[in-house]
C-alpha cells in the first residue's frame, strides 16, 4: 500500500522541538532567537509566505522583524538594510524573500548577508560548505526546502545509501541543494533539467524522484519506477471548477499525484508534503543560529529529529 508522506504533521513535530529549543535558550541565556524579514515589493506568493513565517515564528517564540520595501527600492538601499541587520546583535537570521525586483542583484544581496545569519543558506559560502559536505556541514545553514525534503525521505528510508536518485531540475534553491544532500547521503544521483534528453527513461531507473520544476503534474506514471518513493516539491496554481460549478484555482505540484499514486511505494501530497517542511527548517535554521551566537553548541544534529 501507498505511504502518503505527511510533510503537515511532521512539520508540527519539527516546530514543537524548535519551541523546546528556543524556550531554553530564553530560559537558560536569556537569549530570544530573533528572525529579520527583507522583503521588497508586492508579489502577493511571497506575502502570503512571509505572513505564514510570521505566525508560525511567534508559535515557537521567535520573534520576527519584518523590512517591507517599495518595488522601486533600489539596490544600495537593500544593501543598506542588510548591513544594518549585520551589525544588529538581537538579529539571528536573516532573510530576504525571493524573486527580487528586476533592478536589484539578488547574488549581490544574498552574498551581502552575514553567513553567520544566512538561515536560508542561499549565501555563496554556505553553498561551498553544503557541496564540500562532512565536518563543513556542522557550520552551514542548509536551503530550507531540500532539508525539509530530505527529512521526509530519511522518515520514509532511513538508509538511502546506493540507491538511485533523480532531482527534477537544478536551481540554486532546490535542485542542486537537493541533490548535494542525496551525495552525502550515498545515492547515486541524477540530476535532470529542461535541455535533458530522454528524462522519462532516466526516471523510471530511480528509487526516489524528487521533483523541483514549476511544471504542473509533469511527471506521470509511465514515468517511475514500481515502488519509486516521490518527493513532489512542485507548488503550482492552476484553473479548476469548484463543487459549486465556479471557476477557481487550486494547488498540485509537479507530479500528477492520482496517476502516480499506485506505483510508488511513497509520496508527498500537494498540498500538505514539502511545503509545511520550508517554514519548520527555517525557523530551525534560526534558532540555531541563536545558539551559535550565544557561544553555545547547536540545540540538534542537522538532520537529527528524535
Ligand atoms: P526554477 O524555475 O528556478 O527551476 C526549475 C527547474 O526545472 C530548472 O532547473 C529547469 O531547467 C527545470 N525544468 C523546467 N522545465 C522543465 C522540463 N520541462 N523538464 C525538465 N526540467 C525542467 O524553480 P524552483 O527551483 O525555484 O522551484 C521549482 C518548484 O518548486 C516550483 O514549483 C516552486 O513553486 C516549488 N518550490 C516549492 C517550495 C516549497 O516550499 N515547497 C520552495 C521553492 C520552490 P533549466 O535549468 O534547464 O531551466
Amino acid at each position: 500500500m501507498t505511504k502518503i508522506i505527511d510533510g503537515k504533521e511532521f512539520a508540527q513535530k519539527i516546530r514543537n522541538q524548535v519551541k523546546e529549543d528556543s524556550d531554553r535558550l530564553l530560559q537558560n541565556h536569556k537569549v530570544q532567537p530573533c528572525l529579520a524579514v527583507v522583503l521588497v515589493g508586492e508579489n502577493p506568493a511571497s506575502k502570503v509566505y512571509v505572513g505564514a513565517k510570521t505566525k508560525m515564528a511567534a508559535e515557537c517564540n521567535i520573534i520576527t522583524k519584518d523590512f517591507k520595501m517599495e518595488d522601486t527600492t533600489d539596490q544600495a538601499t537593500v544593501l543598506k538594510v542588510i548591513d544594518e541587520l549585520n551589525n544588529d546583535p538581537h538579529v539571528h537570521g536573516i532573510l530576504v524573500q525571493l524573486p527580487l525586483p528586476k533592478q536589484i542583484d539578488e547574488r549581490a544581496v544574498i552574498d551581502a548577508i552575514d553567513v553567520k545569519k544566512d538561515v536560508d543558506g542561499f549565501h555563496a559560502i554556505n553553498a561551498g560548505r553544503l557541496s564540500i559536505g562532512g565536518e563543513m556541514l556542522k557550520q552551514a545553514f542548509i536551503p530550507c526546502t531540500p532539508l525539509g525534503s530530505l527529512l521526509l525521505l530519511k522518515d520514509t528510508l532511513p538508509n538511502l545509501s546506493g540507491l538511485n536518485a533523480v532531482v527534477v531540475g537544478r536551481s540554486n534553491i532546490v535542485g542542486k541543494p537537493m541533490s548535494q544532500l542525496l551525495i552525502q547521503e550515498s545515492c547515486t544521483v541524477t540530476i535532470v533539467h529542461s535541455r535533458t534528453k530522454n528524462i522519462e527513461a532516466l526516471c523510471a531507473q530511480a528509487d526516489i524522484i524528487v521533483a523541483g520544476v514549476g511544471r504542473p503534474e509533469m511527471i506521470k506514471s509511465d514515468w517511475i519506477k514500481k515502488d519509486a518513493v516521490i518527493i513532489d516539491v512542485g507548488i503550482n496554481r492552476i484553473p479548476t471548477i469548484k463543487s459549486d460549478g465556479s471557476e477557481g484555482t487550486k494547488i498540485v505540484g509537479d507530479v500528477d499525484y492520482q496517476d502516480v499514486f499506485e506505483k510508488s511505494s511513497a509520496i508527498t501530497p500537494v498540498p500538505g508534503g514539502v511545503g509545511p517542511m520550508t517554514i519548520a527548517c527555517l525557523l530551525r535554521n534560526t534558532v540555531t543560529s541563536a545558539y551559535r551566537h550565544s557561544g553555545q553548541a547547536d540545540p540538534r544534529g542537522t538532520f537529527d529529529i528524535k
